[in-house]
């Protein structure tokens, strides 16, 4: 269990960048608050990049303020409807939110959010307690801890735990979240977030692809996805499917080091079981990866006993994260067929095929094909050798 750390309000103090922010508060005549994230892992003694601020107050006015005090151009600024801000520093990106209240009209739907004036109340939407924790950074009382729920207790614990029930049938995005703190922290659930979870298979369907994405994409980016995407298939909170686990294991090690696009490498293990997935009716999915997963089902169906010559055929023009889910799920020479793969690009230019007899069109395309796969056998690495076989096939093709 993790021993927390002392909120130290003169070192809060000392960090320049927080004083500034609560100077020009106490300037604006706004309130101000650290919350959320940064908060749990000032707590935890883990490093933060992305601040989050809420603020009472004149939301935009404050943070026009700041830029002027930073020295950022105002047209870097990023504002919403939501009555939300953004300031991008180098390496470090300063969100604010003002205070508001949120309900959520139907489940998993968008909720409907309006401004609210107390901190408390604005702690009360979040998804977890120790995710529902602010410091203030008024010259009042800078640095208390503000902790309605016994975020810190939870956090002392190492327990997951919702705010209310019905929270997952708000928000099913929740249960994503839910997995990917518990398996970066090695944190436990509470029994209120395990009664949650069956509600989220219920409604996660009704969410919009595009929030499904996000959390893939962020489950994709952890180091500890894979332990993440095996509760994902656990728990059935991907449209109820399941993924096969060593499969998810195997994906992880390929595709190193993490990264977002990576997600679609493991949806496609989620969808390896429904042929007739309907990939267009997929929300905010770029055309690049609709084709990949397109790709991907047309190409289960070839054994995995094909010899690598026949792999190198079918998945010559893939994307590395077709190629990855493929070469998880079937194994052997697919899986040697990823590691190699990189190695199947001809030396040689088109045009250098050209000056040595080559005729551009069909017989060139098939002579680089030819020296693809040789290159994958291993048998031409350098210039010399790829320069030698194609005069040899120029010849052979003379003589007969
Ligand atoms: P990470 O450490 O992974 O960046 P974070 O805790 O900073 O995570 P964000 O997704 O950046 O999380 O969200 C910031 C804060 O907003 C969270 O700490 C939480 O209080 C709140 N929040 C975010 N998403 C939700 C949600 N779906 N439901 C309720 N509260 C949320």
């Amino acid at each position: 269990m993790p021993a927390l750390k002392r909120i130290d309000a003169e070192r809060l103090k000392s960090d320049s960048l927080l004083s500034l922010l609560s100077e020009v508060a106490k300037r604006e005549g706004i309130e101000l608050y650290l919350v959320g994230g940064p908060v749990r892992d000032m707590l935890l003694g883990v490093e933060t990049i992305d601040y989050d601020f809420v603020v009472i107050g004149d939301l935009r006015g404050y943070v026009f303020s700041v830029a002027e005090k930073l020295g950022v151009s105002p047209d870097r600024l990023i504002f919403s409807q939501f009555y939300t801000a953004k300031i991008r520093l180098e390496g470090l990106t300063l969100d604010f939110a003002h205070a508001r209240e949120e309900s959520y009209p139907e489940p998993a739907v968008l909720p409907r959010v309006r401004p609210c004036y107390s901190i408390e109340t604005d702690l009360k939407r979040r998804d977890f307690t120790i995710n529902a924790m602010a410091i203030s950074l008024n010259a009042s009382d800078f640095g208390v801890l503000i902790d309605p729920y016994c975020g810190a207790c939870d956090l002392e614990n190492g327990i997951i735990r919702v705010l209310h029930e019905g929270s997952f049938r708000d928000d099913p995005t929740r249960a994503f979240r839910a997995i990917r703190y518990s398996r970066r922290f090695g944190f436990n659930y509470s029994i209120e977030t395990v009664a949650e979870f069956y509600l989220a298979r219920k409604f996660v369907n009704l969410l919009n692809f595009s929030r499904i994405k996000n959390e893939l994409m962020r489950l994709s980016v952890e180091p500890e996805r894979a332990a993440m995407f095996i509760d994902v298939s656990r728990w059935r909170v991907l449209m109820g499917m399941n993924a096969p686990l060593r499969a998810i294991r195997v994906l992880d090690k390929l595709l190193q080091p993490p990264g977002e696009t990576h997600w679609v490498a493991f949806f496609m293990l989620f969808i390896a079981g429904k042929r007739d997935f309907r990939v267009d009716r997929l929300d905010q999915v770029t055309r690049r990866e609709k084709n990949a997963i397109k790709h991907f089902l047309g190409v289960l169906d070839v054994p995995s006993d094909a010899p690598i010559t026949e792999i190198h055929k079918v998945l010559r023009n893939a994307p590395d994260e077709s190629v990855a889910a493929l070469a998880s799920l079937k194994n052997g020479a697919w899986l040697e067929y990823f590691k190699v793969r990189h190695r199947a690009a001809p030396i040689l230019s088109g045009e250098e095929l050209m000056k040595l007899g080559v005729k551009k069109g069909k017989m060139l395309n098939k002579i680089l094909k030819a020296i693809e796969l040789e290159r994958l056998a291993g048998n031409l690495v350098t210039r010399e050798d790829e320069v030698k076989f194609v005069r040899k096939v120029l010849e052979s093709r003379k003589r007969f």
